[in-house]
């Protein structure tokens, strides 16, 4: 797919005063998971906001950025990989949330700060035989199919444990939780059931000695029962940048 990067200067004049609608948005998130996170009793600041920009030009990454976004979020190697290349100077944080193939994993090692899609040992290998020695370890998730035979991607829960032990054996990654993306439904309490099992595993794990700090899990449509069941880094695309139209869906890598 040709993407075209025009980099827009944002007005950023001192007492400016309407909001872009990217900016709007992006307030309004971050009061929902304020409001999340003092239902739940927990620190608003506890949970931090993974801004989804797949299939979104550069241009609206910028808007996000000048808003306060640091991180972002994509699922597409190569639209990824060039996003981040052209916005190298505003500093940001990457992470690689997608499904991820074995032929690709050098790009995604040295270009982005974070993968959240780890299912298999020979994903976690590869990265960390690729990632750049000049930079700081990748840190990682491994992602849970905590919805069972339905959804695609994902280790099977009764076989995270060895993945994660394996993976944070590795010396060029930092495992530094897990992910899980439940299956779409609107049934509240099986979200929340879904959610809760992804905890659990962090938990058990924890007690076995490693140093996870983090749950990735809730989107736009049910971040708050992820808050409510302890995410610490919701990702979040739709309620930020709008719909993704059909025909940026079908982007590839
Ligand atoms: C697209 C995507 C999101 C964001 O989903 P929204 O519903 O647009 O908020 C979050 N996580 C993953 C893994 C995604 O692919």
């Amino acid at each position: 797919m040709p993407m075209l990067y025009f980099l827009a200067p944002i007005p950023q004049e001192k007492g400016h005063e309407y909001m872009t609608a990217i900016a709007a948005n992006l307030q309004a998130v971050r009061g929902r998971i304020a409001r999340a996170a003092q239902a739940a009793g927990r620190d608003p600041a506890s949970v931090a906001l993974l801004a989804v920009s797949k299939t979104w030009p550069a241009e609206a990454v910028c808007e996000a950025a000048a808003a306060g976004q640091r991180a972002f979020g994509e699922n597409y190697v190569q639209e990824g990989e060039h996003k981040a290349a052209a916005l190298a100077a505003l500093d940001l944080e990457w992470h690689f949330i997608g499904p991820l193939q074995s032929n690709k994993t050098r790009p995604v090692a040295n270009a982005f700060d974070w993968v959240h899609s780890i299912d298999r040992l020979k994903i976690g290998e590869r990265l960390s035989a690729q990632r750049d020695v000049h930079l700081p370890p990748l840190n990682v998730c491994i992602q849970v199919n905590v919805s069972g035979e339905d959804s695609k991607s994902g280790v099977a829960p009764d076989a995270a444990r060895a993945l994660a032990l394996a993976v944070a054996a590795l010396p060029r990654l930092r495992l530094r939780g897990l992910m899980c993306i439940p299956e779409p439904t609107d049934d509240d309490a099986l979200l929340h059931r879904r959610f809760a099992t992804l905890r659990a595993l962090k938990d058990a794990l924890v007690a076995e000695g490693l140093a996870l700090d983090t749950l990735s899990m809730g989107m736009s449509h049910d971040l708050e029962a992820a808050i409510a069941e302890g995410a610490t880094i919701v990702r979040v695309g739709t309620a930020i940048f709008g719909a993704r139209a059909a025909a940026q869906a079908m982007a590839t890598n």
